[in-house]
């Protein structure tokens, strides 16, 4: 097994350089393989040593060779997100879902990075995560689909009415659908016991970041900032499935 843990943390910042492509290129509707890499500002396709994750970034000081430029912060962001995913399953993932767990948190990564740049939680990528937790239930707790699909359920339910609430109060959205979609894919993952859990780590987390986005682009946080849900609902969800159930559920 610790030959397929080390294939993990290595592939971890590869999985991670392909995730920040993808954050890129997907809401622009550009095709995300099957492309030569280029910086975005001089057009200068990017030679092989300029792409290694995390490496490359580090010894080119975070700027385009040619011509300057600073390479897009979700490069680096992602590379290291896809080691930190890896490394927290090696040492978090309950038994038997290592494999399972760092594609589920791969695939939450790239909902994350997508959702911070462009306010969207891809379909396909809420469904894949879904398919991974079926996946996760039929192979590791079988004599548990009960408890998992009552959490897919809740999960989406209850994001759905807030998502309706505020809409009907205020008059313009504030969640999107596919916050509603992500909540229900991890009450499909860890239970709906542990639902209180993630939104609660999810508000917490999303409201402390907005303060502090706020103070650093020096304006007020005004009730109409838009802020992403996806990245904190997703760190929550990841949190919540590699610890036991130890916060609100525990008490
Ligand atoms: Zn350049």
């Amino acid at each position: 097994m610790f030959l397929v843990h080390l294939f993990l943390v290595l592939a971890g910042p590869l999985v991670g350089s392909f995730i920040g492509l993808l954050a890129i290129r997907w809401p622009e509707g550009e095709p995300w393989v099957a492309r030569r890499s280029v910086c975005r500002s001089c057009e200068r396709q990017l030679r092989w040593w300029e792409l290694l994750p995390l490496l490359s970034w580090l010894a080119l000081r975070g700027k385009c060779r040619q011509c300057g430029a600073s390479i897009p912060w979700i490069h680096p962001a992602c590379e290291m997100g896809g080691l930190l995913v890896a490394l927290s399953a090696w040492a978090f993932a309950p038994e038997g879902t290592i494999l399972l767990s760092c594609l589920f948190g791969w695939t939450l990564l790239a909902l994350a990075a997508i959702d911070l740049r462009s306010f969207i939680l891809p379909d396909p990528l809420n469904l894949l995560a879904a398919l991974l937790g079926v996946a996760m239930v039929w192979w590791t707790r079988p004599d548990a689909w009960a408890e998992h699909l009552i959490g897919a359920a809740v999960g989406y339910l209850i994001l759905f009415s807030v998502e309706i609430t505020y809409r009907l109060m205020r008059g313009r959205d504030g969640l999107g659908r596919g916050d509603a979609k992500l909540f229900g894919v991890l009450g499909l993952w860890v239970g709906w016991t542990r639902l209180p859990d993630i939104l609660l780590i999810a508000s917490v987390s999303g409201l402390l970041a907005a303060i502090l986005a706020s103070r650093v682009a020096g304006d007020d946080l005004k009730s109409t900032t838009a802020i992403a849900f996806g990245p904190w609902l997703a760190l929550a969800g990841w949190i919540a499935w590699l610890t036991g159930p130890l916060l609100v559920s525990g008490l």
